[in-house]
Order: C-alpha cells, then structure tokens, then sequence
C-alpha cells in the first residue's frame, strides 16, 4: 500500500499527517468546526510550505518521499539515542543537525544529508574521542550536552583544528601536529585518594583541561581519556586502548597520591619498566625524566624521583607513556598547594614544558624552569 493523500481526502490518515504539520507549526492545530481527520486548503497550503522548505516537489500531494520526510521532520537533536546502525541507517531533521553541527566543529561527516551512516559514526567518535567521552559512537545524553557546551570554545578556530587524521599525517621536532592523550585518573564513581578537604578525581580532571589548553596553544592535538561527565569507572587498559587508537605520540596520566601517613609527600613520576634488563621504555624514562625535573624546578613539592612500573596504563600503552603522582593528598602542606588554582596552573606549564623538551634539540634546550609557553608557541 502506498502512501498518498491529498486536498479532499480525510481518514485516520490525514489525522497523523495533520498532527505532524501541526507539531512543526505549519498549521494550527487547535482551529474549531473542522474535522481533523480533513485535507483541507488548509493543510493543502501547509504541506506546499512545508515541501518548499525541504526542496520536495511542492504539489501538495503526501506520497512516500513526502511523508517520510514529514517522519525525519518530527525528531530534535537529543530526542533519542543516534548510531550507525547498519541495517537500517537512522535518518532524521536530529541526524541532519548532528551532521551540522559535527562540520562546523571540523570533522568530516561527508554528506550532510541527514542519513548516520558509517562515516558519520567516525566522525562522532572522533569527536567522543576529542570530548574524553567513551569513543562508542553513540549519540547521547553525554555527547548532546559536549556538543552544546562547546560552541564558545571553538569560536575563531580553525574548524578543522580538531581532526585527528590531519595530525596523524604529521610528524619531526615542532610541537604542532603530535598528539598527546591526557588521562586523568580514577573519575565517575571512584574519586581516588581524598584528604584535606579534596579529591584526587576532581583535581587532576582540572589539571588536565589547564594542560588541553596550553597544549592546543602550541599546536598539539591534546585529547582526555574522560571529562567530568564519566558516570562508570574507566580502567587502566581501556585508558591505554583509547591512547593507542588515537595514534598518541604521548600519554600523560595524572594521579595525586595518598597515604596513611600525613608525612607522606611530594612528586614522583613513573614510566614502563622494571628491574628486568632491557624491558624499559627510554622514552619514557626521558620524558618522566623532563616532567619530574620541570615541577621540581617550578614548585616547592618534595622530589620523590621517577621509577620504573609495570602498571597496566604503562603497559598497553603503544608509546611513550608516563603517569605523574603530583603529591600527596593526605599530607596538608601537598593538599594546600594543589588546592590552588595558580598552583595547578604552574604544574600544567611544567609539563607542557617537558612535552616540549621531548622533542627540543639539545643544543636549543634551555635552562629547565626558564622555559616559558609564549617561548613555545609556533616553536
Ligand atoms: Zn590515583
């Protein structure tokens, strides 16, 4: 049976079509003494506007394109869940805006033409991925609320900024094009070590967006492992998965530590490796080398060295890969410090410094603690 209504028709029908105009604000719905089950003049018209808009055949006349059309027109961006379904591809006005709206923020949908189809899922678990959102293509509540939130973000960048796949291409000494994964530990319900009034999940949650920025300043492409939107708890091996699927040319996990004893403070930072010969990452040794060296020099925290671990983040991690355990929360002094914002803001130079540093040649390094971001941007 196919679909067609037109001026003069009426049944259960032209009821639903008439809703549907209805819904969109094409025809008044609430109007007295007519049948709603009509094709009146007046839906007549509606459907004719509403064709118009969406550059159909104006005749009047619902058939199956038209209705199908009137079908996608009804769903709003966040009405429902939207993924690439195979089978049976999603379509709609919702899938159109996402298109839209995944463009402007600079990643490749290819057509927007309002169908998810399998280009369009890579795109948005680029963008999950981009967002610390679990990169599962899936279009929700998280995903709704990250694509709102950044509009002001984005604002006078290059809408292409954020294209991992341009990135990837690029390689050498400069900072512009490396990627960097920023992981900051525990999150959604595990909240890490707290003491002194603080969390461990929400400190280095904000350490890690002061580090995203200063990191985008200079060119590299900087993406979180989770926002503060993470409701379930994240392990260390998909932490590492999520860094070797954006090809990370570094991976900087950032922990604050904690301890029975109030004594216990200051940094320390570890890389992959143990005390088997030959088994330790020499980048990561170097690059735990610059970081620890850096806040030692920008900070009052206690220099607790950096050592070799085997720990799963460090592990499944294809490269270099370093976490930092930027005190310790349970000591007062350590807790005051990373309590502060300008404190954090410090840390996050120093180790946008370090990443800096991988990659300086040694004969242009300079002084540790004298390197400063402006001296970085564009370098
Ligand atoms: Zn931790």
């Amino acid at each position: 049976m196919t679909v067609r209504y037109r001026l003069g028709d009426s049944g259960p029908g032209v009821a639903e079509i008439r809703i549907k105009l209805a819904q969109l604000g094409l025809l008044d719905h609430t109007e007295s003494g007519v049948p709603l089950d009509t094709f009146d003049i007046d839906v007549d018209h509606a459907v004719r506007q509403f064709q118009q808009e969406r550059g159909l055949t104006a005749d009047g006349v619902v058939g199956p394109a038209t209705y199908r059309v009137l079908e996608e027109a009804r769903w709003r961006l966040g009405d429902r869940l939207l993924s690439y379904v195979v089978a049976n591809p999603q379509s709609g006005d919702d899938v159109l805006a996402l298109q839209r709206r995944l463009t402007e923020l600079g990643f490749d949908v290819g057509r927007v033409d309002g169908i998810f189809g399998p280009r369009t899922g890579e795109a948005l678990r680029e963008f999950q991925r981009n967002m610390g959102l679990p990169a599962d293509g899936t279009c929700g509540p998280s995903t709704f609320k990250a694509l709102g939130r950044l509009a002001p973000i984005v604002t006078g960048g290059r809408p292409d900024s954020l294209r991992a796949s341009d990135a990837l291409q690029r390689a050498g000494k400069r900072l512009p094009g490396k990627i960097v994964v920023i992981d900051p530990g525990h999150g959604g319900p595990d909240r890490g070590n707290v003491g002194n009034g603080v969390e461990e999940a929400t400190l280095v949650e904000d350490l890690a967006a002061r580090v995203e920025g200063r990191l985008a300043a200079t060119g590299v492409h900087a993406y979180l492992t989770r926002g503060p939107a993470l409701t379930t708890e994240l392990d260390e091996v998909s932490r590492a998965e999520f860094a070797n699927e954006t090809g990370a040319n570094l991976v900087i996990s950032l922990h604050i530590d904690g301890h029975s004893n109030p004594e216990a403070s200051g940094v320390a930072t570890y890389y992959y490796g143990s005390d088997r010969p030959g088994a330790n990452s020499a980048i990561g040794e170097t690059f735990a080398g610059l970081i620890q060296r850096e806040i030692v020099a920008r900070t009052d925290l206690v220099d607790c060295r950096t050592h070799a671990k085997t720990w799963d983040l460090l592990r499944h991690t294809r490269m270099a890969a370093v976490r930092v355990e930027l005190g310790y929360i349970t000591n007062p002094h350590d807790a005051a410090r990373l309590a502060d914002p300008d404190f954090r803001d410090v840390v996050a130079e120093a180790i946008v410094v370090a990443v800096q540093r991988v990659y300086l040649p040694s004969h242009e390094d300079a002084q540790t603690g004298a390197l400063r971001l402006h001296d970085l941007a564009g370098a």
